[in-house]
């Protein structure tokens, strides 16, 4: 499969002249959830973005970000980031031969995402502060220097991003819903994009209804403010102020969608059960979408039997340490047959 810039080339704004900076990105699997769907009631299908080069959908966005700061000559490209933004960054980055500098967090950034990072070679600075301070600094750094900016206020990003909607459309159709997580409510928006695209072509008839699922202590949309002082173990999505509010209000509100908030412990629990029962692992981001479908479901805002895809935006192997601290411990046994017949036949 060719990048997506190469797979949509023309709907999205490069030319002739643009370098394409690619890693295969886009393209992901489509995948039915047989089991997932009979516990919710629902037709179930959940789009892995983790299987993107990175590990989460980041990448659709860069590959576009960085092909144009490479044709308009850019020396170092910045951004503030909960994690996934900073590993795609510093990956495609390192592509285009580009200088990468990343902001993140101290202290609340999966682990995964922090190597990937360091391993291409990007200057990492965690800072005593959240995303949202780290954000701030960075756009005033942008002004004062020529520093490209790429995190989702980068047009660029949203424009590679909307091609997952293409994707789902050419696959599956139009779903009646689409579940997926909210933190800067960057991607609610640019699927909202594609989507309306899609329609414009004569490709789909509808948009579907949009429903963004977020974290309860970190819910700027569900609660209509922002957040001082966001908190939970989704981190990629530990978000107070999301920089496109209005743009995912007018997602939500046009597509007949819904905000939703879901506690940690609900978060955990489909984090578990989409690796248990579907073989699928996420990070606990990603199945806030399917925390905040059980919830729609439970209040009847998704009806029971609606075709519904799961956007799981990232991969579990970005951050090892919940995976560990939320299962089974590994057992120890002395390297013995009779020990290991123990375990084995249980
Ligand atoms: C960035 C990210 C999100 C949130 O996307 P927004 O565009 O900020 O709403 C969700 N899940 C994962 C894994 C992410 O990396």
């Amino acid at each position: 499969m060719p990048g997506l810039i190469d797979r949509y080339r023309a709907r999205l704004p490069v030319g002739p002249a643009t370098p394409i900076i690619s890693l295969g990105e886009g393209s992901t699997p489509l995948l039915a959830a047989p089991r997932l769907s009979e516990l919710l009631g629902v037709d179930l299908h959940l789009k892995l973005e983790g299987a993107n080069p990175t590990g989460s959908f980041k990448d659709r966005g860069m590959t576009l970000a960085l092909s144009k700061a490479a044709e308009d000559g850019a020396r170092t490209v910045i951004c503030a980031s909960t994690g996934n933004t900073s590993a795609s960054a510093a990956a495609y980055a390192a592509r285009a031969g580009i200088r990468c500098v990343v902001v993140v967090p101290g202290g609340k950034v999966a682990l995964g995402k922090l190597a990937q990072a360091q391993a291409a070679g990007a200057v990492v600075c965690a800072i005593d502060g959240s995303f949202d301070d780290g954000l701030r600094l960075v756009l005033e750094l942008c002004e004062r220097h020529p520093i490209t900016l790429v995190n989702n206020l980068n047009p660029y990003r949203l424009e590679g991003q909307k091609t997952a909607a293409f994707e789902i459309v050419e696959e599956l159709g139009v779903p009646d819903w689409l579940a997926l997580p909210v933190g800067n409510a960057g991607n609610i928006t640019a699927y909202h994009r594609g989507f309306r695209e899609a329609v414009a072509a004569g490709d789909a008839a509808q948009c579907p209804r949009l429903l963004g699922c977020q974290a309860a202590g970190a819910a700027a949309m569900v609660r209509g403010v922002d957040i001082g002082d966001p908190e939970t173990i989704a981190t990629a999505i530990r978000i107070g102020a999301p920089i496109r509010r209005d743009e995912a209000v007018r997602a939500a509100r046009e597509s007949e969608g819904a905000f939703v908030a879901a506690a940690d412990e609900e978060i955990l629990e489909w984090y578990g059960r989409v690796s248990v029962l579907e073989g699928v692992f996420c990070e606990p981001s990603s199945a806030t979408s399917l925390a905040g479908l059980a919830r729609a479901r439970a209040d009847g805002t998704v009806e029971e039997g609606a075709r519904v895809v799961c956007v799981l935006t990232g991969h579990g192997l970005k951050d090892p340490e919940t995976a560990t601290a939320h299962s089974a411990p590994t057992l120890r046994s002395p390297a013995t047959l009779a020990a290991l017949e123990r375990i084995a036949l249980g």
